[in-house]
């Protein structure tokens, strides 16, 4: 983030499609058409979760990261399948495809959803808002599946903007109702804040961004801690991050080596949770979320260990990151531990796949394992 608070305009476009998964087994199987489906993990298995349930399945309040179990007793008539990530996949270049036709700067986030800087007007086409439809419509007509868009002067609105009208949406917030969009925003809803920063905030007395726009950078940055900046900018509807095309990221982390050997859980919660904001830091200045946590722990005697855990949905709030890392600690914690170094790293920057079963270590908290 640069210390220039100005606003820089670009035209970016944030194209999410609609319950991804679940749309591509309906086209495919017309039997699954207006049916309540939840493609995932087993309801009878351990552990199954869901991955994407359509429309009519979200109607009973099934969702993702839900157990399957907990989606078979909210809608006892929902179909489950497995997913199916060839197929998911093709369609994935097949979308991208289309959005080659429009811009060179595409930063997918994962198979259904991308930023697309759309400045440069590949087509001269003259409207950010047209393009948008254009891109829906190709989608329409040539994979017979449906997208919602968001269009703004930034990535932070854009990616908002796209979840309003959700599905088959289009909604386009212009530099003049920027601000006033962003203070009325829920703070939940602001980009990077989980679960147990909302509570802190609404303890607060802190609801909305009016509220969080009542409070100096310094104040944010005291309650807060560094994403503090990144709050004061974001709810003045100012985010500067470009549009990444190439990004090759595997991984995102930071580990500190220590000048005495920690010894107690204590110490090392405490080291892990430092580690853990460097980690948010840069996720979120890359705007990257992954599914897979490792946490790496070098011993005294230079011995190492990873330890990992993989989640459904990806994600890169503060919490999450801290909370599993002291988990895979406690469970690698031993009293005899002399520890020089700790790391923390997200990667699985991409969507499920069904490797990633094989791939994950196995160690207790495992609950959120997928069983496909
Ligand atoms: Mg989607």
């Amino acid at each position: 983030m640069s210390n220039d608070p100005a606003q820089i305009i670009r035209k970016i476009i944030h194209i999410d499609m609609d319950a991804f998964y679940a749309s591509v087994e309906q086209r495919d199987y017309p039997e699954y058409r207006g049916k309540a489906l939840v493609v995932g993990g087993s309801p009878q298995g351990r552990g199954g979760v869901v991955a994407t349930a359509s429309y009519e399945a979200r109607k009973f309040g099934v969702r993702s990261a839900m157990s399957s179990k907990r989606a078979l007793q909210l809608c006892p008539d929902a179909i489950f399948v497995r997913p199916r990530f060839a197929a998911y996949n093709e369609v994935s270049r097949s979308i991208r495809e289309i959005f080659s036709r429009y811009t060179d700067l595409i930063e997918p986030l994962s198979l259904d959803e991308a930023y697309l800087d759309v400045t440069n007007d590949k087509l001269n086409i003259g409207s950010a808002i047209e393009i948008a439809k254009q891109i829906k419509q190709a989608i329409k007509d040539e994979l017979q599946l449906t997208a919602s868009a968001g269009v703004s002067i930034n990535k932070f609105v854009a990616k908002i903007a796209s979840d309003i009208n959700k599905p088959d949406g289009l909604k386009f917030i212009g530099p003049s109702s920027i601000e006033d969009f962003m203070e009325r925003l829920p703070v939940e809803k602001f980009f990077g804040v989980g679960k147990v920063t909302a509570q802190k905030m609404k303890q607060m007395g802190l609801h909305t961004g009016a509220d969080l726009k009542n409070l100096t950078e310094e104040e944010l940055t005291r309650h807060f801690g560094k994403v503090g900046r990144f709050y004061y900018q974001i709810v003045r509807g100012i985010d500067n991050r470009e549009v990444q095309p190439h990004r090759e990221t595997k991984s995102v982390g930071a580990e500190d080596t220590f000048a005495y050997d920690l010894t107690t859980l204590e110490e090392m919660d405490a080291e892990l949770e430092k580690i853990a904001q460097t980690v948010y830091n840069r996720l979120t200045k890359y705007d990257l979320k992954g599914r897979t946590l490792t946490l790496k722990v070098k011993y005294s005697d230079f011995k190492q260990i990873t330890r990992n855990q993989s989640f459904p949905t990806a994600f890169n709030d503060l919490e999450t990151i801290g909370q599993t890392a002291k988990q895979l600690m406690a469970v690698v914690y031993t009293d005899d531990a002399r520890i020089r170094l700790l790391g923390i790293s997200l990667s699985n920057f991409g969507d499920v796949t069904p490797k990633q079963k094989e791939t994950r270590e196995a160690g207790p908290g495992d609950q959120l394992e997928l069983e496909f």
